[in-house]
């Protein structure tokens, strides 16, 4: 008999833990009928998104290659730009580097493209933190800037050189700014620069940090902040960068070396010419168990899809934390859909859970269950924080 096709489309969180959970629950195989599966992304290897924030302040890697994963054992892996899904023929078309178009058919589809970091409009000036190319400029300029302030005479000067304001403070906002006081306070000092004189402003649009949880958490967020170095600016939203000066919404000025952008994310915008069926948002439209409306044999899951729990109408976030049990729930799914028996359906994690590093051994883990709250900080919070973006990753 024929093999199966098994495709993944996207090699992030989504896509990899898919990948595991299909290949492990098939054992690689289904109603007799050998598995061959075939990843692609468009990047040579598994991109740790959450850690992006890591090469802007440390230049630490966080691409992991296919090949360091057990799993990726027989996995075809083509690193290619999908461009379209024909869901009635179950046939892809994809651009190889050398931009040469070509098709695939499958018969089994993952949709896991995810999601791109939101960017403020050109004339905004700054530099939104939005992949490795990105962080990899805003760390060399951060240190040139500390390089010139170090033969800087004007001490007005030498100021907004050792000064960065990241604007938006979600979580990766509180991440970036923490990561990058800690990292600019080592590098000054190694110049000889006064490490006190670096100032890291976090532009908060809210009047408090963490609207997900309890204002506890949010003042606990600010005062470890504070201790890392970092200012929150609340109430404030940036309007846009010029010349080494920031405006805020309420007219008042920053003087500043650095703005970057941390504002969010939106459903990957190359779905929107994919040919799949989406929300008015961008998302891919599935239904309870992750099946893509009018595609047979195809499931999108990740930041990409639009997942709604059946019982209490809530949809999944753009989190990784999300993902955590849509992968195995997906792989039943498969199995249910080719034996022919029902199968699962979404159900929201029963916790809600958010874990943030606040450089290295800071954090704080926040989880609330039947209305009790739960709050971890220091150290173990750090080493949850640890474990969790290893979990994303599928890494130990
Ligand atoms: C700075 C930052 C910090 C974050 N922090 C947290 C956090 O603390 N906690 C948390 O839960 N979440 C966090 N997130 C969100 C988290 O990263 C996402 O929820 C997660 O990445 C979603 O995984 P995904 O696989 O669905 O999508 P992605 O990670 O976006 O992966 C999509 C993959 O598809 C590939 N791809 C895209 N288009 C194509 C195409 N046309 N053809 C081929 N390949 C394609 C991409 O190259 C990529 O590898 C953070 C995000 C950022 C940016």
């Amino acid at each position: 008999m024929n093999d199966l096709t098994c495709v993944i489309i996207g090699g992030g969180h989504a896509g990899l833990a898919a990948l595991k959970a299909i290949k492990e629950t098939t054992g690689g195989m289904a109603n007799g009928r050998r598995i061959r599966f075939v990843l692609f992304d468009k990047l040579p290897g598994h991109v740790r998104k959450m850690l992006l924030f890591r090469p802007a302040a440390g230049g630490e890697e966080i691409i992991v290659p296919w090949t360091h994963y057990d799993f990726s054992e027989g996995v075809k892996f083509v690193q290619a730009t999908v461009t379209f899904v024909d869901g009635r023929e179950k046939q892809i078309r994809y651009e190889g580097a050398r931009g040469n178009d070509t098709s695939m058919q499958y018969d089994l589809l993952v949709v896991a493209v995810g999601s791109v970091v939101r960017q403020p409009n050109p004339d905004q000036g700054g530099i939104s933190l939005t992949d490795l190319q990105t962080a990899a400029v805003i760390r060399e300029r951060w240190c040139a800037n500390l390089r010139r302030a170090v033969g800087e005479k004007n001490p007005k000067e030498r100021k907004r050189l050792m000064t960065i304001a990241v604007a938006g403070a979600g979580i990766s906002g509180i991440e970036t700014s923490s990561e990058l006081a800690l990292e600019m306070r080592k590098e000054a000092s190694s110049l000889g620069l006064n490490p006190s004189d670096i100032s890291v402003y976090l532009v908060c649009g809210q009047e408090r940090l963490f609207l997900e949880g309890p204002e506890k958490v949010g003042r606990k967020l600010d005062q470890i902040l504070s201790e890392c170095g970092v200012t929150v600016i609340y109430n404030r939203k940036v309007m846009r960068e010029e010349a080494g000066v920031v405006t805020l919404n309420n007219g008042d000025r920053l003087s500043v070396g650095l703005c970057i952008w941390t504002i969010g994310l939106i459903p990957n915008p190359a779905l929107r010419t994919m040919g799949l069926p989406l929300t008015p948002d961008g998302q891919v439209l599935v239904d309870e168990s992750y099946r893509v409306q009018g595609a047979p044999g195809a499931y999108s899951i990740g930041d990409c899809a639009r997942i709604v729990d059946p019982k209490t109408g809530k949809a999944a976030l753009m989190r990784c934390a999300e993902l955590a049990l849509q992968d195995d729930r997906l792989a039943k799914i498969v199995v249910a859909d080719l034996e022919g028996h029902s199968a699962p359906v979404h159900k929201s994690a029963p916790i809600d859970l958010y874990c943030i590093g606040l450089g290295e051994n800071r954090g704080l883990v926040w989880g609330r269950k039947w209305g009790l709250n739960m709050i971890v900080t220091g150290k173990p919070a750090w080493k949850f924080r640890k474990a969790a973006w290893n979990a994303g990753s599928k890494l130990r």
